[in-house]
């Protein structure tokens, strides 16, 4: 058959019209997974692409669903992959939703208005792409405390250990991936607690014990970092003990912190690399919609049936999900998200004129760890400063190798402690310490993220100004803390940000478990190891302490905490998970929101009681375990 020129143009024209949509639809629905227009309906719709979101996401993508991931932020910046630079996207407002606490009675006095800033991501990744990248799997006792069928400590040791490669070289074959990787561990080693227990671990990694990706974690090396080695010799000087790998512990001990950061390319390494992106490339039925903030849930009597958002340019929309809605908000929005939704308690939703679909708790039980940095000047040239990460080797290194001081958090140590109890063992962890090494901190970076006044930032670290000071961060954090507050919305307009009070220190016994860490803290400089290094702590001169500092000064040290206790970022507890009749439990012990159907709660708001250290991992862990959940029941 011959075609005319014509005829042979159109030809050309349409096939080469079909290649472009052809390459254009595979960019944006399989490989990317980004997409502009969301179907009308979902098997799932995962609210919130953080910690726990993207855990969630991939692995109901990986079990052929159709997904849906909403998140109200865009794609990170290229910055939040290199681990120093974490505190910068803090107060940024296209990556943190910069929420702010109410004035605090009893807390915060170092603070503008006694107001605590509370970053959290809004971006893919969520707090996972701007947190400091500390892994913690907590204490076997966290777990016992909440007293929650199937979330016991055996269960979460058996799925934290499933989650950590500590022991090289065992390998099983069935286990395909793990979740996380120790550097430089070969991607198919187990721990062997999980090897031996797993009966259930299938081919394809469906099983929470069989988790569905790898986090890469990387150990600071005591070798390699002299104000690490004198920290670990100062706690055994101490009479604490020194652990090299274990943390499933109750007994305390001091270690060398473990990053979530990949140590081969010196990136951060959040669920968003570890999971959501591999995801993505994978399954064409996982689809991303960024830029779109929910605002409620739609329901049908009393099942939920779809979400409510406002797309990139403010109007608003409806997706269904044929199966279940996974609220992964955080622990700010999602409580936000049920109490819009007619979720909550009478009292805070009948004033607003909403609904009530469920009279349930939600928004009570908020707790935080609150952290008290004090400053440890040295002598020696151990630490990082300013002057030393802008040298232009700690560039060549990061770019070339992906190694040196931009390839760190500046976190190298950690400790927990304990205390004798009467029958001689010792009790749960009660306190956190933590190794900062950065020797030069900036005032207005610091004050400005923090919402410290300058005067009482210049009498708690007052060498601030000098780019090429030698010092460190002591960092101690109360685990257990008593005081409860809340998150309340105070407006039926979604967009507006509720009420937080977290009520700092309104409990006394978080202001004395405060001081213990801090008296521990301290007295590991008195040892050799760190008297070596001239090591001298900088007791703050607050003028409502008083003019005698110092660690036997009990009424100093109580208006110290209470003058300079921040917040260590880990709000949770508002959507608490309970026994299926517990009148304080919004979601039962499946995380399935009680007495609604087709809704469930998968992020920080459900932990009952926070766990002895930062709870990234934890999370992953819970969302890794809620997918099989979910996957167990369709
Ligand atoms: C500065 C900082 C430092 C920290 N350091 C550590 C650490 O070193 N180690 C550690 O273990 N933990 C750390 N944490 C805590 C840890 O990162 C969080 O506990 C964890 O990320 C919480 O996970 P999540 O899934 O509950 O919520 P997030 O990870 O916060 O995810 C929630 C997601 O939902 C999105 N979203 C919210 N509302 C909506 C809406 N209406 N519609 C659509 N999407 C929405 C958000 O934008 C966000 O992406 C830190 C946190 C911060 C903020």
């Amino acid at each position: 058959m011959k075609l005319s020129w014509k005829q042979g143009l159109g030809v050309w024209a349409a096939t080469t019209s079909c290649l472009l949509l052809a390459v254009w639809l595979r960019y944006y629905l399989t490989d990317n997974g980004f997409i502009k227009e969301p179907n009308q309906t979902y098997d799932y719709i995962v609210v919130g692409a953080g910690t726990s979101g993207c855990v969630l996401a991939a692995k109901l993508a990986a079990s052929n669903s159709k997904v849906l991931v909403i998140e109200a932020g865009g794609e990170p910046p290229w910055y939040s992959w290199i681990p120093i630079v974490a505190p910068i996207l803090q107060g940024s407002e296209q990556y943190d939703w910069r929420f702010r606490t109410v004035p605090q009675k009893f807390a915060a006095g170092a603070l503008h208005g006694n107001q605590a800033f509370w970053p959290q991501g809004k971006m893919v990744g969520g707090s996972g792409q701007m947190n400091f990248l500390i892994h913690a799997t907590g204490s076997p006792s966290d777990y016992d405390s909440w007293k929650v069928p199937g979330w016991d400590s055996h269960t979460m040791k058996t799925a934290l250990d499933g989650l950590t490669c500590w022991t090289k070289g065992i390998v099983k074959p069935f286990v395909a991936r793990p979740s996380f990787l120790l550097d430089g561990e070969s991607e198919m080693c187990r721990a062997p607690v999980l090897a031996e227990n797993s009966t259930s671990c299938s081919e394809n990694a469906q099983h929470f014990q069989c988790p569905s990706a790898a986090v890469k974690l990387q150990r600071v090396n005591a070798t390699e970092k002299p104000l690490l080695k004198a920290f670990l010799d100062a706690g055994r000087a101490c009479g604490h003990s020194v652990s090299e790998m274990d943390r499933w512990s109750d007994t305390g001990s001091f270690m060398a912190s473990h990053n979530t950061i990949d140590g081969k390319a010196g990136q951060r390494w959040s669920t968003y690399s570890s999971h959501l992106m591999p995801a993505m490339k994978r399954y064409s039925n996982l689809h991303v919609l960024t830029k779109s903030s929910v605002t409620k849930l739609v329901w049908r009597r009393n099942k939920v049936i779809g979400i409510q958002y406002l797309d990139a340019d403010g109007r608003i929309k409806h997706v269904k999900a044929g199966k279940e809605i996974l609220l992964s908000a955080g622990t700010i929005k999602t409580t936000q998200i049920l109490q819009q939704s007619g979720i909550g308690p009478p009292h805070v939703l009948e004033p607003l004129d909403i609904p009530i679909k469920a009279d349930l708790p939600v928004g009570e039980n908020l707790q935080d760890h609150l952290q008290v940095p004090l400053f440890v000047e040295l002598n020696a040239s151990v630490s990082l400063n300013i002057v030393k990460m802008l040298h232009p080797r700690q560039f060549w290194n990061y770019m070339v190798h992906g190694k040196g001081a931009l390839a760190t958090s500046g976190i190298e140590g950690i400790a927990t402690l304990t205390k004798k109890r009467e029958d001689g063992k010792p009790s749960e962890p009660y306190g956190m310490l933590i190794l900062f090494n950065m020797g030069s901190i900036n005032a207005d970076v610091y004050t400005s993220v923090a919402n410290i006044k300058k005067e009482a930032f210049h009498r708690w670290f007052p060498k601030s100004s000098s780019l090429s000071q030698e010092g460190f961060v002591l960092i101690s954090i109360c685990l257990h803390p008593r005081s409860r507050g809340h998150i309340r919305i105070i407006s039926p307009d979604p967009m507006h940000p509720p009420e937080i009070d977290p009520a700092y220190l309104s409990n006394d016994y978080d202001v004395q478990c405060s001081i213990d860490t801090i008296k521990q803290g301290v007295e590991l400089l008195n040892t050799d190891s760190f008297r070596a290094l001239g090591a001298r702590v900088h007791w703050p001169t607050f003028p409502e302490c008083g003019s005698k500092q110092g660690i036997e000064n009990q009424r100093y040290l109580e208006c110290l905490v209470r003058t300079a206790a921040l917040t260590m970022y880990h709000p949770a507890g508002t959507a608490t998970m309970g026994h299926k009749d517990d009148p304080d439990a919004v979601v039962d012990p499946e995380l399935r929101v009680r007495g609604v159907n087709g809704l469930r709660v998968v992020d920080a708001s459900v932990l009952p009681r926070l766990p002895s250290g930062p709870p990234n991992s934890v999370l992953v862990a819970m969302a890794e375990r809620a997918a099989d959940f979910i996957i167990n029941k369709h």
